[in-house]
């Protein structure tokens, strides 16, 4: 068996989604797990979940990396709260979706 190794607690699904996704596209396969609390907990909406992202023991290093560079990404821009998309820190709305972030 497999050891799963709690790597990253996402501030929300989405965020989640899109590291999943980029952990993916290096070839590390990712559990998450918290989503499925929705149904428990009730009428929270989806984005404000908590979700924890799970890699294998064995990918835990190259995970990390993974995680950082993607947070120094963040560091530079947002991403998009309604597609999920990341966007230059210097996109007054989101390039993918055309969502403005400052017309919450
Ligand atoms: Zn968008």
């Amino acid at each position: 068996m497999d050891n799963w190794f709690n790597l990253y607690r996402a501030s929300h699904s989405l965020e989640a989604h899109a590291l999943k996704g980029a952990l993916e596209v290096e070839g590390i396969p990712v559990r998450l797990s918290g989503e499925g609390l929705a149904g428990a907990v009730g009428e929270l909406p989806v984005d404000l979940l908590q979700v924890t992202l799970l890699v294998r023991e064995q990918d835990r290093s190259r995970a990390g990396r993974v995680i950082e560079r993607y947070q120094q990404r963040q560091g530079n821009g947002w991403l998009c709260g309604q597609c999920g998309e990341e966007n230059e820190a210097n996109f007054e709305i989101c390039w993918r979706c055309r969502h403005d972030p400052h017309d919450a």
